[in-house]
């Protein structure tokens, strides 16, 4: 075991303090990873305060990590010490139930071990990203290519395969039109991701405040949803929309804006269930849709995708003691566009 420094939620909704957490001995294939960057996810925030239910306290949030290896057991043949890795959501899953065997541990019929607010399979609670190291088995790392700054890497974690993997499954790409919607830590990856698969880019966001901004990330277009006028004009416009908004949203009406065949995403989580008239999917034999992150394999494709393509995070590097502050930030949507903690700081 390894006592390391972190940030940590004592109890729900409390404030994030410095501490310290137990690291478990390197296991033959675990890789020990001294982490340099940890985003903030809007999700670190809904389990801080458990919004989506119950969580376990203390709580270290953070799956979107990047790090650098510095020791690995005897059995690990991916990594060597020195490697440029990253951790997202998962650090564990069956290996074994149909969907793992394809490479979808995300939705591991028995639970895939979140990077925190789990139960890992020693028993123990898991402690995400918002410290100094951690012990994870090298199945559920990643490389990240040399051409990406571990800096702007590190939201690609979560924010980047949450948005990576459905325009892929979705198949955005030439000659498709794609609507994002929400433009903060997701939307913004979404709007590059999208880009660079070479689809019409639109980004429908509240207002019109970040229009620059979103026509700079690659939008082609920029609408504000808070205007009647947009659902007219746009109107039986897309073949794909994926949603980022975690606040609950008019579906209804982003239903309206898909082509026949046309399929609606949501990758944000709002947390109250939401009332839909169904005549919305049925008129255009529409989809209204969910996807949560994706593999490890496409992490790391995505990972490939980015460093290619010369895409990161537009990222706001703060000190841990900025965390709890940071929090506020992102509920009031006053971030551009992701928080990452300098780990060094903590
Ligand atoms: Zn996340
Ligand atoms: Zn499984």
């Amino acid at each position: 075991m390894t006592t390391v420094a972190a940030y940590a939620a004592p109890a729900a909704k409390a404030p994030l303090e410095r501490t310290t957490i137990e690291r478990r001995a390197v296991g033959e294939f675990d890789v020990l990873i001294d982490i340099k960057y940890a985003g903030i996810c809007h999700s670190d925030i809904h389990q801080v305060r458990e919004g989506w239910g119950e969580a376990i306290f203390p709580m270290v949030p953070g799956h979107e990590i990047a790090g650098v290896v510095s020791e690995v057991g005897s059995g690990v043949t991916k990594f060597k010490v020195g490697d440029r890795v990253g951790v997202g959501c998962m650090v564990d899953s069956c290996r074994t139930c149909e969907n793992c065997l394809r490479g979808e541990e995300q939705y591991c019929l028995e639970g895939n071990v979140p990077t925190y607010n789990g139960i890992g399979k020693d028993g123990e609670p898991t402690y995400g990203g918002y410290s100094e190291k951690v012990v994870v088995d090298e199945n559920f790392v990643v490389r990240i290519p040399d051409g990406l700054s571990l800096d702007v890497a590190a939201p690609l974690l979560c924010a980047g395969i949450t948005t990576y993997s459905p325009l892929r499954h979705w198949n955005a790409g030439p000659g498709k039109k794609v609507a994002i919607v929400g433009l903060g830590g997701l939307g913004h990856m979404g709007v590059k991701l999208a880009h660079a698969m070479g689809a019409e880019v639109t980004v429908l966001s509240q207002s019109l405040r970040k229009k620059d901004d979103g026509l700079k990330l690659g939008a082609d277009h920029y609408y504000a949803t808070s205007d009647p006028k947009t659902f007219e004009e746009l109107a039986g416009t897309f073949d794909l929309i994926v949603s980022t908004v975690s606040a609950p949203m008019d579906f209804g009406a982003l239903l309206s804006l898909l082509k026949v065949d046309g399929a609606l995403v949501n990758v944000g989580a709002p947390e109250e269930p939401i009332s839909l008239n169904l005549f919305s999917v049925i008129g255009g034999r529409k989809t209204l849709a969910g996807s949560m992150i994706g593999g490890i394999a496409q992490t790391q494709e995505m990972l490939d995708f980015c460093a290619e393509h010369g895409i990161g995070a537009e990222i706001e590097l703060i000190r841990a003691d900025q965390i709890n502050e940071a929090y506020e930030r992102v509920l009031a949507s006053d971030v551009r566009y992701r928080f990452v903690i300098d780990t060094a700081t903590i």
